[in-house]
């Protein structure tokens, strides 16, 4: 097979707006004569068919869920990056990129990550166009936090529920089209197979998951956009129909399909709690910003962690990484976690958890102070756990 990533060449930081310079254009009464099917309509999908329509062209988009809006994106809790500089911290696009590079393993395609980080500061400004209610400073500016693997505060966020709230963004923009009659809007419809005509994807096979019904589809392009695929490992914090049938199916076709294993791992779920568990949830990755992690420097303290005074206690990321602290990159928490549990370290009742601890914060700030800003994410654990 003929490896081709298509990432258009020139320097680094031209590669792309190069790319779009060079593109051969289609013309708008040229636009309405081709059909682009969207599989998926999450952040990457929704957004995919909006746009394609909202140019000209049409569009069919298929999804598995009874609507658009329960895609799993519905789930992203912390925020998004976008490199704006607000808080003039000396951010920028090139810290962008080499954080996200660093924060993927220096594993991700260098030149669309870059692209990633240019265009950041024009994602936050259509989702702001699109209604998305991010937070806010007194002053009505939009507000920063700090988030894991980043030295400076370049996270917007709603709340907890920043994938939430884009996804309605999103979804808005594309009902748009759908009701203009842009968009073919085909919810519970399961994509079981790509058709491919001369090497090119050209349509697809789907179910109707309501009637059973086959269809297949005709289309001058085929953009799959459907998700992760976390539920390959046992425990996950991905929905369950997050499940790769989509991406494998198009492998069986040709397509090329790399590193499965690169699978991120958060480091802040709600600790196993029994073997009857099938998913795990996510705590969001904000409550870095001021818990402490640790654990008991003696192994199988089973003291009460309050009872477990300072000098006992074994701040291990603060130790190890003390520039970035508790903020350290997922990979690299989510490692440290898991080494510390390996070592017997691991406290609760199955030794595979850790301490995300708020006290000194509380001590700092304030009790109100914390509620306010984490106050309804320590609910949402409480009911969970
Ligand atoms: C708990 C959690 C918290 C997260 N928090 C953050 C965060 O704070 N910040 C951040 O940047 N990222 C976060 N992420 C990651 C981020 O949410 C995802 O990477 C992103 O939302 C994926 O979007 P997507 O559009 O690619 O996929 P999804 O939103 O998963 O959408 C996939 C779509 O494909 C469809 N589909 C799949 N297979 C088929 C098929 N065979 N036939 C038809 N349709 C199919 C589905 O129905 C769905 O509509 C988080 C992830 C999780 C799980």
């Amino acid at each position: 097979m003929k490896l081709d990533s298509k990432v258009p060449g020139g320097p680094l930081e031209e590669k792309w707006d190069k790319h779009i310079k060079d593109i051969k254009l289609v013309a708008p009464n040229n636009k309405r004569k081709y059909e682009v099917i969207v599989v998926g309509t999450g952040l990457a999908g929704g957004a995919a068919a909006a746009s394609f329509a909202e140019l000209g062209y049409n569009v069919r988009s298929f999804c598995i869920q009874d609507s658009a809006r329960r895609a799993h994106s519905i789930a992203a809790q912390g925020g998004i990056n976008a490199a704006k500089n607000y808080p003039n911290d000396g951010d920028s696009i090139w810290r962008l990129f080499y954080d996200t590079i660093k924060g993927g393993d220096y594993r991700s395609r260098e030149a669309n990550v870059y692209r990633l980080s240019q265009v950041s500061n024009e994602i936050i400004d259509q989702a702001v166009a699109q209604g998305v209610p991010f937070a806010r400073e007194y002053s009505g500016l939009l507000a920063n936090r700090s988030f894991g693997g980043a030295q400076v505060s370049r996270t917007f966020y709603a709340r907890g529920q920043t994938g939430q709230q884009l996804l309605l963004g999103a979804y808005q923009a594309m009902m748009r089209q759908v009701h203009n009659g842009n968009i073919k809007y085909h919810p519970r419809h399961e994509m079981l197979d790509v058709v491919v005509i001369d090497g090119e994807a050209r349509g697809i096979i789907t179910r109707d998951l309501v009637s059973g019904e086959l269809n297949r589809w005709e289309a001058d392009a085929v953009v799959l956009a459907t998700g992760g695929y976390g539920n390959v490992f046992y425990l996950s914090t991905n929905a369950k129909n997050s499940n790769v049938t989509a991406a494998w199916r198009a492998h069986k076709r040709g397509a090329a399909f790399a590193n499965p294993c690169y699978v991120q791992v958060h480091p802040t779920c709600i600790p196993v709690s029994g073997d009857y568990q099938s998913k795990l949830t996510l705590m969001s990755e904000s409550l870095r910003n001021d818990g402490r992690v640790w654990v008991p420097k003696k192994k199988g303290d089973d003291r009460h962690p309050n009872d477990i005074p300072e000098e006992e206690r074994y701040y291990y990321l603060e130790e190890r990484y003390p520039s970035f602290g508790n903020l350290v990159p997922r990979d690299v928490a989510s490692r440290n976690a898991k080494n510390v549990c390996d070592d017997g370290l691991g406290v609760g009742e199955t030794g595979l958890a850790v301490y995300l601890d708020f006290r000194d914060a509380i001590k700092r700030d304030g009790k109100e102070s914390i509620e306010s800003r984490y106050g309804n994410l320590f609910e949402l654990y409480e009911n969970i756990a």
